[in-house]
């Protein structure tokens, strides 16, 4: 029997005004794995993260970490630590008393806890810092005085909240890589709540997104962003366009559906069954724009036509919106180096077309 570091099973949570925060919870953490869980605010990271370390209660289901049942043991029992959102630093404390704060909890001999904190200190460069109070210092130090406390403890798993939602974007992208290299080096089992997508795509191993309360997709970033298996998803990861269709009809690793624009052809992500309705999920960065004719793709090759509703370039990427009529506008992502596409305008004429592979089939939603 594989032996997980963590593992939630059929976990709810209802909060006594009767809000159903979590529901139906399954998920099984590997050793030294980096799981984040994403999702739009209120949708129940936050409450799961709280429920794994002991400061929530579960309303129903088994926490297990490495096969021990913890449901209903406190948080200081568990071998799990918590990074806050705000960081929770003490003021009245210097940077040593913060840091020893979880080991004094502990009852560890002073001699033993000095140590730890030194040791700790020294791997963060933080022992220049050590006798400042911490309402002295910039948001990367306290950032990184709260991961030394969390991990002076040694703990089996480390929980982070929204660890860098306070730095700006500069030093969030700086601690992103530190955290990463952190987690490898130390082999520690992260879990991470964010809203943030780059964040959960650039840093984790597999990605938990949650939609009010629920798992809607379990997956490592590549297969994530490429392959949602809800609409829900598409719409959050990326930027694509839904095509709501009917009569999924399947050939070979292919499936199509019949949507307003004709059929579009792609890949399941899921199991379907013949004849259902279904959703085209079309990636903006796999959409190819022509202003030639419509002869210049062979017909029934997931082809649209339209004219440019909108376009406007950021740095190197031009960002085009197609309109297609009935109401329905399609992205598509360009390279700006494309000085003939840069060229077009509003009201230019233009087919776009994807290639099957780079084409999701979802169910409807
Ligand atoms: P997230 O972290 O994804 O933003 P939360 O886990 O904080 O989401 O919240 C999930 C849901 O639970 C929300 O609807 C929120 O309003 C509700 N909630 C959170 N904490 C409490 C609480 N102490 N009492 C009642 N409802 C709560």
């Amino acid at each position: 029997m594989t032996i997980h570091d963590l593992e939630l099973i059929d976990v709810c949570k209802t909060y006594p005004d009767g809000t159903t925060a979590v529901s139906d919870f399954n998920l099984q953490v590997e050793p030294g794995e980096f799981v984040a869980f994403l999702g739009p605010s209120g949708c129940g990271k936050t409450t799961t993260l709280r429920m794994i370390a002991g400061f929530e209660s579960i309303s129903s289901g088994r926490i297990m970490i490495k096969s021990k049942d913890v449901s209903n043991i406190p948080p200081e029992r568990r071998p799990t630590s918590m990074i806050f959102q705000n960081y929770a630093l003490f003021p009245h404390m210097n940077v040593r008393e913060n840091i020893g704060f979880g080991l004094d909890v502990k009852k560890m001999p002073a001699a033993e806890r000095d140590r730890k904190v030194d040791r700790i200190m020294d791997m963060f460069g933080l022992s220049e810092l050590a006798e400042r109070k911490v309402d002295r210092l910039s948001g990367g130090q306290r950032q990184r005085i709260a991961l030394a406390r969390g991990l002076v403890v040694e703990p089996q798993i480390l929980l982070l909240d929204e660890p860098l939602g306070a730095l700006d974007a500069n030093l969030r992208r700086v601690i992103q890589n530190e955290l990463k290299l952190l987690q490898r080096e130390l082999g520690i089992t992260f879990v991470f709540v964010t809203h943030a997508q780059s964040e959960a795509l650039g840093l984790s191993d597999r990605i938990v997104v949650m939609n009010s309360g629920r798992i809607e997709q379990i997956s490592r970033p590549h297969e994530l962003y490429t392959r949602p298996r809800t609409a829900f998803v598409a719409h959050f990861i990326g930027s694509n366009t839904t095509l709501a269709g009917s009569d999924l009809a399947f050939e070979g690793e292919n499936a199509s559906v019949q949507t307003a624009f004709g059929r579009m052809t792609g890949r399941c992500s899921t199991p379907m069954a013949a004849g259902a309705q279904a959703m085209a999920v079309i990636p903006a960065e796999a959409m190819r724009i022509s202003a030639a004719s419509p002869k210049a793709v062979p017909t029934g090759q997931n082809q649209l036509h339209g004219r440019i509703h909108m376009r406007h370039a950021v740095g190197s990427i031009g960002h085009f919106k197609i309109d297609l009529g009935g109401g329905h506008v399609v992205d598509v992502e360009t390279s700006t180096d494309n000085k003939h596409l840069m060229a077009l305008t509003v009201g230019d004429a233009v087919s776009v077309d994807c290639p099957p592979e780079r084409i999701t089939i979802v169910p409807a939603s």
